[in-house]
């Protein structure tokens, strides 16, 4: 199918921002077209070729140095949403640029150390020549309820810096999107960037995604879990998010509950992986039904408990041998190198 639409290539930032402000903030008086991004193109060029899409005007950030990129921050000017201080979080922030590629977080350093289920859904995504183009940004856009990125990043706590001419502003992963396709982007702004809280040394996470083939597969249900106990098991934070199953990828909290502020025994994990599935509210579509992807996100998310504790627990009791003070965190956060 021939498409027609004008590209714009910004060179810069600002460039970019102004390209995307609405039209009487530039001085035209046609408000109907407005300009949509275009990183990666990995979504936008499949459905601009089947007819799903037809801008009038894309706008390619792909040349935007400035949004690629993974740097760790100890404290962020202006602080957390809310009025937090950044400092608040011993260990800093890790920030990935919005332009960057799936591929990159295979090999960056930074997400190997702090973020092993974000390194581990890099490496089940599409195949080398998608990771290769297809940016975190993009993938979060396009809002798909399979984005395989957003499950680890919801159990990260991460957020999304959205940029516009008049600012920036985070919103949570979780609350970014808000529907199939739908999330709480303005026309008038970019992703610029992602970022997480370092997780504590005695932390572990872990992703796993169903598909129905081992490469180049959309998830049939994704789980990422993230679990910070000490050296006896007791739970300082659980995170569980799913993918796949639900309008958008969601947390499973009731299953959070019943692991924050317990040891961590087997029957527990029992217990919250059949929460988690409770949490699950999947669709019969053609890759899987809705009670099987219920009962295999049970499944999943008790196999994955199962190996995060009993990596955190290690963790702990080689560092610490008892509970770790916030600075003893902090310390390790910083020298310590966990496997992905
Ligand atoms: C063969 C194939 C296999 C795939 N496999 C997977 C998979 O395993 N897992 C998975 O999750 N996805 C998969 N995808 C989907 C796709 O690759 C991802 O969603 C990818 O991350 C999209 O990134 P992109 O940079 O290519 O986005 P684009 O296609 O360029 O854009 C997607 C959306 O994001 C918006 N956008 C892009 N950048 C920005 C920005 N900086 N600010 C604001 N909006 C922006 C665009 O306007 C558009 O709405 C696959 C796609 C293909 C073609």
């Amino acid at each position: 199918m021939q498409v027609e639409f004008e590209l714009l290539m910004p060179k810069t930032l600002s460039e970019a921002l102004t390209m995307l402000a609405p039209a009487a903030e530039r001085g035209l008086a046609d408000s109907s077209t407005p300009v949509m991004p275009i990183a990666g193109g990995t979504n936008v060029i499949p459905d601009l070729r089947d007819g799903r899409l037809r801008p009038a005007v894309l706008m390619d950030v792909s040349a935007l140095d400035v949004l690629r990129g993974i740097r760790r921050e100890n404290d962020l000017p202006g602080g957390l949403p809310g009025g937090l201080p950044g400092g608040r979080h011993g260990g800093g922030f890790i920030i990935i640029g919005g332009g960057t590629t799936i591929a990159t977080l295979l090999t960056d350093p930074l997400i190997a150390q702090h973020a092993a289920a974000l390194r581990q859904a890099a490496a089940v995504f599409a195949n080398p020549l998608v990771r290769n183009r297809a940016t975190v940004a993009g993938n979060l856009a396009d809002a798909s309820p399979a984005a395989d990125t957003a499950p680890p990043l919801l159990v990260l706590d991460a957020e999304v810096e959205l940029t516009s001419r008049s600012g920036t502003r985070w919103a949570p992963v979780e609350a970014f999107m808000v529907g199939v396709r739908k999330t709480v982007r303005r026309p008038a702004e970019l992703i610029t960037a992602i970022r997480f809280p370092v997780p504590p040394a005695n932390s572990a996470s872990a992703f796993h995604k169903v598909g129905l083939r081992k490469a180049d597969a959309i998830s049939v249900l994704s789980v990422a879990v993230l679990v910070e106990c000490d050296a006896d098991g007791l739970c300082h934070k659980a995170r569980i998010a799913l993918g796949s199953v639900a309008p958008t990828p969601i947390r499973a909290r009731a299953a959070e509950d019943r692991l924050q502020g317990q040891v961590l025994t087997p029957a527990l994990i029992e217990a919250a992986a059949r929460l988690a599935a409770e949490a699950a509210r999947p669709i019969d579509d053609l890759r899987g039904s809705a009670v099987y992807r219920q009962r295999v996100v049970g499944v999943v998310t008790r196999r994955l408990l199962t190996a995060v504790v009993d990596q955190a627990r290690k963790v702990s009791s080689q560092f610490f041998g008892e509970s770790p003070t916030p600075e003893e965190q902090s310390h390790a956060t910083q020298s310590h190198h966990t496997q992905s």
